[in-house]
């Protein structure tokens, strides 16, 4: 993924609306990218900001941002593991199945 399809996914980012495959390239690239991590941070205060603009002081835009990048790591990382150990219980279920068949 580069910058410029990067940038273009920080608002589906904010609003949760990436696929997860897509997600964890658009967070692979803001970490090694200072220009588009710039960027989400711009857009993050100002979705952000804008609906919490009351108490401003309050946003911690570093800490919160790290920890929806982790969020959605994590996520994606859930997700991958819940289809490939759904996948196992599949062909498990397949050859006992298969085996109980023959015997
Ligand atoms: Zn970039």
């Amino acid at each position: 993924m580069d910058c410029k399809e990067t940038q273009r996914c920080i608002h589906l980012f904010l609003k949760d609306e990436l696929d997860w495959d897509t997600a964890q390239k658009f967070v692979e690239h803001v970490r090694s990218c200072n220009e588009c991590m710039e960027e989400l941070t711009i857009e993050y205060l100002l979705s952000e900001g804008m609906s919490r603009l009351e108490n401003a002081d309050d946003i911690d835009v570093q800490k919160e941002l790290e920890e929806m990048l982790n969020r959605t790591m994590l996520r994606v990382k859930r997700r991958k593991q819940l289809k490939a150990g759904l996948f196992m219980l599949a062909s498990m279920l397949l050859s006992i199945i298969l085996l109980g068949g023959t015997g």
